[in-house]
């Protein structure tokens, strides 16, 4: 990969704001600029991985940091007991489109299915 920053290495570094919801030593979460929910937020670990599956094979810790926040999000949020989604589009086929993985965490309204 590339050594040029990623955006969200941008965001995290506070040179493109955004809406933070969440930080702590390993993690770092704001809002979707573009949401697909009411509630829709990024969780992405401040060291930079393609995708989940480069994060999973070198850290699986920071892999667990990542879920971990995102359910920290969703109680802050208040949608932990009305459910939520968390997606990871990994590569082509699921349209990522910024290659620093992150995980959305989707909901405060019935999601519809996914699929095709
Ligand atoms: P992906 O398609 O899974 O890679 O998700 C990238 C997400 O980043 C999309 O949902 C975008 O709406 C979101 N996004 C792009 N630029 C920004 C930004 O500057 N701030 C917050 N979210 C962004």
């Amino acid at each position: 990969m590339s050594d040029a920053e990623t955006l969200f290495e941008r965001i995290i570094g506070g040179e493109i704001p955004a809406e933070v919801v969440y930080q702590d030593e390993t993690t770092f979460a704001f809002r979707d600029i573009n949401p697909q929910a009411r509630v829709h937020v990024l969780v992405v670990p401040r060291k930079r991985y393609r995708n989940v599956a480069e994060l999973a094979a070198a850290d699986p810790q920071l892999l667990a940091d990542v879920i971990s926040a995102a359910a920290k999000v969703a109680s802050l949020e208040g949608i932990s007991s009305s459910g939520y989604r968390v997606v990871f589009n990994t590569d082509a086929d699921a349209g990522q489109t910024v290659f620093h993985v992150h995980a959305h965490v989707l909901g405060g309204e019935q999601l519809g299915h996914f699929g095709g």
